[in-house]
């Protein structure tokens, strides 16, 4: 892209927005971004064009939670500050465009990391391509409405949608039993940092093959004329709002299958007209399957290979398995996908036979390498009525992985072990990364310029091991002072934010303690909400003295109907509301919900961070992300030892974070033995916190989920043990590490250090990192 022509045209398109007067900055962001678009279209097709012309990797998710496009594409294509200043010169703010939606099409990590790895794909110029769902709605909008969670659509195409090219000559047609659909792909550029090469996401959108019966609306039945056009937009019409446990049935399947079957047309399509021979497909394409959701990618590619190329089935399904690889993102077994069998049959009988035969073949070779009965049973494709997803995807891959260390151990010790055993050169690990492209350089800019100055370039942005060589300042008592001055500006930011958004003022010289992330049970927000009374108590009745000022910052949404979940979230409400009204408490001590905690929302907060929260219940988080882009920004973990957070206690010392609970191996001997009632019987503290889910202290809105709340933790439920997240185990010594980290925090030096550190030692933490060791160990692109 040539920066001077893009320039001139983009002043001379503002130019005239002045003149016209416009200043919606809708308007504004449309036409920067269709002038940056126009500009880089050359580049883009050559690239495409280099993609298609190699070897390369696709990667299949439901979901990539994007966020907002236009800053980041700024920053990649190096014309942040030009445009800025072209901006300004026009009498414009280029910060106006933050009225821009973000593009939520995912839920959380899972979503968040599919949309991380193109970034450092394409920026370190490997042919890898996204595919998904263009749904019209993403991910809802939440409110917070007297405490409670309220859902709104999330129409993120309102305004237009100027970073997507419609590409109508790919449209592909996709069949179900009952109903056949257009997949008509909307392109997205994923330019790499420095421009270099872009990669692209291609979304699909369901659309009908005829709009409009019309002679159903000639006979007036005008609701009926466009009952095809409704039923087939369903199918991309919304995300399912679920985190990691599944519902929805039959329309999710159809999504699944209508993104995969139409991605591999695609895929099919392009490799024939770039390559001519069938027979060299899985030469030149490899498919990374994020989860289990494309997994039905598997039977399907098998059916196209032989009803449309001319394959016989043995030959289709070697080629399969050379093709896919699986990533698994959780060992909770409420997650791992299973379909009725007669769901599948219902809606895709070509695809049940195939499915049928692939567990036929699976059984074969099981005897053939004289694996045990019980095992076989284990690892069955169809049983029980049902298909399992994780074994279909297990079986037919070249390679299975995990995504943080302890989480592929786990994966081999239990969740896929028999799998293991049969295979073991199968399994990697891939710990997930974030990239430090929008998660430091572009989220705080004051922080990423520090790091610039001291360091003499800019390499760091492609290359954040480089961070490591700033280690040396962390006694340089002028530099640590730079960076908790920036620290404090960045969290004046937030405080103004949130002023602006909630009407909530919080103080920028309290510890900004952070836990953000899907609402879930495991990842024990509930378990926050517990120490805070605690201290709330302890402060109370005198035996907590001389704490520092904290904020304690939620954001987190929950799945609609995950009624646990959303009682959380009333109940952190009303510890908030409780220690505001309490003049005691409430200098000391502040609780915020922020609302509708989504992309740039994280943006902000992380760069405001020095405390992050990631208290899952050990062995429960595959890895987490967040906790990386809270340490790039300097925040102290204050954490279990679980998923990623393990690789980051060992990159950046144990001393600079502070580590609490049980592990993965004490929970092993724990939890058959465990009982939460007696250790709520004996600690007099435990029980005054949960006893105030239950005594009136708080207000459940008359629901009775608080209670419920209460017997989970004590009694359990039809489906699980008490308190099976191990909350009232792990309550004392997160208290204590609370305190602790709250006491150091006094030491302004010695914290500031230990938060110093843990940015110098976030390198590993790149997706960048985690990418290169997808293409070389599992893609083997270049
Ligand atoms: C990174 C990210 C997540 C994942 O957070 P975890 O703490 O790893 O669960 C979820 N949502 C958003 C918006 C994110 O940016």
């Amino acid at each position: 892209m040539n920066k001077q022509t893009f320039l001139a045209e983009l002043k001379s398109n503002l130019e005239e927005l002045r003149k016209e007067g416009v200043t919606s900055p809708h308007v504004l962001h449309n036409v920067l971004s269709e002038t940056a678009m126009k500009n880089l279209s050359g580049l883009w097709k050559d690239s495409k064009k280099a993609h298609l012309g190699k070897r390369r990797a696709c990667y299949f998710s439901m979901e990539f939670l994007i966020g907002r496009s236009i800053f980041n594409n700024l920053l990649c294509l190096g014309i942040y500050s030009d445009v800025e200043k072209a901006f300004a010169e026009a009498g414009f703010s280029l910060n106006d465009l933050e009225a821009a939606e973000d593009a939520a099409l995912g839920n959380g990590g899972l979503g968040r990391l599919a949309a991380c790895f193109l970034d450092s794909a394409a920026t370190l110029n490997l042919p890898l391509d996204g595919y998904g769902i263009r749904y019209k709605y993403g991910l809802f909008k939440q409110k917070i409405e007297n405490g409670f969670q309220t859902e709104e659509a999330d129409n993120w195409t309102k305004y237009g949608d100027a970073w997507s090219v419609r590409h109508d000559e790919d449209a592909v047609e996709i069949n179900y039993s009952d109903q056949k659909v257009l997949a008509v792909p909307y392109d997205i550029p994923i330019i790499g940092y420095g421009a270099k090469n872009i990669g692209t996401l291609r979304l699909w959108q369901s659309e009908a093959f005829e709009d409009f019966d019309f002679k159903l609306f000639n006979d007036q039945k005008y609701l009926e004329a466009s009952r095809e056009k409704v039923l087939a937009e369903d199918i991309s019409r919304v995300l399912y709002p679920n985190d990691d446990t599944r519902e929805g049935k039959k329309l999710r399947l159809k999504q699944q299958y209508f993104f995969c079957s139409a991605s591999l047309n695609d895929i099919i399509k392009k490799h024939k007209k770039n390559h001519g021979d069938i027979k060299t497909l899985a030469d030149f394409v490899t498919i990374q399957l994020n989860d289990t959701h494309p997994v039905i990618s598997i039977p399907e590619i098998i059916r196209l290979l032989t009803q449309n190329e001319g394959l016989t089935f043995d030959e289709a399904f070697a080629m399969a398995k050379k093709i896919f690889n699986y990533t698994n993102h959780t060992i909770m077994p409420e997650a791992l996908e299973k379909w009725d069998e007669s769901l599948i049959k219902e809606l895709l009988p070509e695809i049940y036979d195939i499915i049928f035969m692939i567990n036929e073949e699976y059984l074969a070779e099981m005897y053939r390498k004289d694996i045990k009965k019980e095992s076989i049973e284990v690892m069955k494709i169809i049983k029980g009525g049902q298909v399992h997803m994780a074994n279909m995807a297990t079986y037919c891959s070249s390679y299975v992985n995990g995504v943080a260390q302890i989480h592929t151990e786990i994966l081999k010790a239990n969740t896929l072990h028999d799998w293991y055993t049969v295979y073991p050169e199968r399994f990697q690990n891939k710990t997930n990364g974030i990239t430090q492209r929008r998660w430091l350089a572009l989220c705080n800019r004051e922080l990423s310029a520090l790091i610039t100055e001291l360091l003499g370039n800019e390499d760091w942005v492609t290359n954040l091991d480089e961070l490591k060589k700033l280690t040396g300042y962390a006694d340089n008592a002028d530099i640590i002072n730079r960076f908790l001055a920036i620290k404090k500006t960045k969290k004046e930011q937030l405080a103004k934010f949130i002023l602006d958004r909630e009407g909530i003022k919080i103080d920028p010289d309290s510890i900004f303690d952070i836990q953000i992330k899907r609402l879930h049970e495991y990842k024990r927000q509930l378990l926050n909400a517990f120490s805070i009374l605690w201290l709330y108590f302890g402060i109370k009745d005198g035996s907590i003295k001389d704490l520092a000022p904290v904020t304690f910052i939620f954001g987190a949404k929950s799945a609609p109907g995950y009624r646990r979940a959303k009682a959380i979230i009333k109940f952190i409400n009303e510890i908030a509301a409780m220690i505001e009204k309490d003049d005691e408490v409430n200098k000391i001590i502040k609780v915020v919900f922020v609302s509708n905690y989504n992309v740039s929302y994280a943006e902000k907060l992380i760069a405001a961070a020095e405390v992050s929260e990631q208290i899952s219940t050990a062995g429960t988080e595959a890895s987490g992300t967040g906790n990386m882009k809270l340490m790039a920004n300097g925040a102290v973990t204050l954490g279990t030892l679980d998923g990623a957070n393990i690789e980051i206690v060992e990159e950046a010392g144990k001393e600079n974070n502070y580590i609490f609970g049980a592990t993965v191996k004490e929970l092993e001997k724990i939890m058959p033995e465990y009982c939460s009632r007696k250790l709520a019987a004996d600690n007099e503290k435990i029980r005054r916190v949960i006893e105030t889910l239950v005594d009136g202290t708080f207000d459940d809105g008359g629901s009775g989920d608080f209670r419920e709340l209460y017997t989970s933790l004590l009694d359990g439920a039809s489906w699980h043990e008490p308190d099976n997240y191990y909350l009232l185990g792990d309550l004392e010594s997160y208290v204590e590490a609370k305190l602790k980290c709250n006491s150091d925090y006094k030491d302004k030096a010695a914290f500031g250090r230990k938060m110093w550190l843990n940015m110098c030692n976030c390198g590993k933490f790149s997706s960048d990192r985690t990418i290169a060791d997808y293409a070389e160990n599992i893609w083997k692109i270049k």
